[in-house]
């Protein structure tokens, strides 16, 4: 039972820390983020993608295909 509570514990402050982290994020419509990949850029080649689907600087979810005006191609 404890370990059941203290797996609760854990996911909530692992829940808070990823919103914490959002927080911080670019707002999409800042950065003109569309669903779809632009002049052959795309999110899976920038440098700031986290795979499978998030991005070091723009909040939400973020699609391999994507891009956004903040795009730096990986090095
Ligand atoms: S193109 Fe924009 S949203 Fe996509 S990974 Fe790069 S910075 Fe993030």
């Amino acid at each position: 039972m404890l370990q059941a509570g203290l797996a609760i514990v854990a996911g909530a402050a692992i829940a808070d820390q990823a919103m914490a982290q959002d927080a911080q994020k670019i707002d999409k419509k800042l950065v003109m983020y569309q669903e779809q990949p632009k002049d052959g850029q795309h999110c899976a080649i920038c440098a700031q993608f986290m795979p499978p689907n998030a991005c070091k600087i723009v909040a939400g979810e973020i699609n391999p295909n994507g891009w956004c005006a903040a795009f730096a191609p990986k090095a």
